[in-house]
């Protein structure tokens, strides 16, 4: 055979296996239908320019400490709020709460996710989006190429509403304040509202989160994606390849920073 035609097998090869490692992580985030919809950005992005192409950037050892620093400054805001919201009882939830449920991740992270308030097993274990809903929303970071422990993760409720009823609008009134804390200190890239509370609690709306979803609004100057909340997508799996294709939209975003 002869050497151009050895390569170009090769390289028609390496497609195929990446074509079919793709396939494979959006089964595994359980996406079983394909949807085609017109793009609806609120933020339009410009059109990539094929003939700009982004110049390495080289980090140097003064980077590197200026980012263990920042790093550092970072966590300890963070631990400071944390400690001050164990004695928080502002609201009734104090009382009734296992474990306060602070946040979790990178404090340095470019992505941060928002949803509305611990359950159970976030309550028992002190630590957001460790349940089912958790598992399912740790697969969709998986399939946007990130780690869990690449993001932040925080609710906008940090104590359990009994019986995981709805928050009421007080409680979120009373709470909100230690999640502005938490995307100040973080200043993420991008954030993502998962569900109807934090998408509307984020952009003080009534807006349903089906009118929302699928495009980047802001909060503070920082982009905000609005996806369904993985709890609702165990109970309607129809809608995953909607999250799917929202959270493409901020894989998409993050790459071109
Ligand atoms: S839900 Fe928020 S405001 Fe209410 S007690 Fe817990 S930390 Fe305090």
């Amino acid at each position: 055979m002869k050497p151009q035609i050895v390569q170009i097998r090769k390289e028609l090869l390496s497609i195929i296996n990446a074509v079919k490692t793709r396939i494979e992580i959006e089964k595994g985030f359980g996406v079983n239908t394909i949807t085609l919809s017109k793009p609806n950005n609120v933020m339009t992005q410009p059109a990539k320019n094929p003939l700009t192409k982004k110049k390495p950037i080289k980090t140097t050892e003064a980077d590197r400490q200026i980012n263990v620093s920042e790093k550092e400054r970072k966590s300890q805001l963070l631990e400071e709020l944390r400690k001050e919201m164990l004695v928080c009882h502002k609201c009734s939830l104090g009382k009734t709460r296992t474990n306060l449920v602070f946040g979790v991740g990178d404090p340095m992270a470019k992505l941060m996710f928002v949803g509305e308030a611990p359950g159970r097993d976030e309550d028992l274990q002190g630590e957001p989006f460790v349940g089912r809903a958790g598992q399912l929303l740790t697969k969709i970071i998986e399939a946007i190429g990130m780690k869990r422990s690449d993001v932040y993760i925080a609710n906008v409720l940090k104590c359990r509403p009994p019986g995981n009823r709805n928050p009421l609008p007080e409680e979120i009134v009373l709470c909100m304040p230690y999640l502005i804390k938490q995307i100040e200190t973080i200043q993420p890239k991008v954030l993502c509202a998962l569900g109807t509370f934090a998408a509307q609690t984020l952009l003080n709306t009534k807006a349903p989160v089906g009118t929302l979803r699928g495009r980047f609004h802001e909060y503070k100057g920082i982009p905000m994606m609005v996806t369904y909340h993985p709890a609702y997508l165990l109970r309607n799996p129809n809608d995953k390849a909607k999250v799917w294709d929202d959270m493409k939209k901020v894989r998409d975003f993050l790459n071109e920073l």
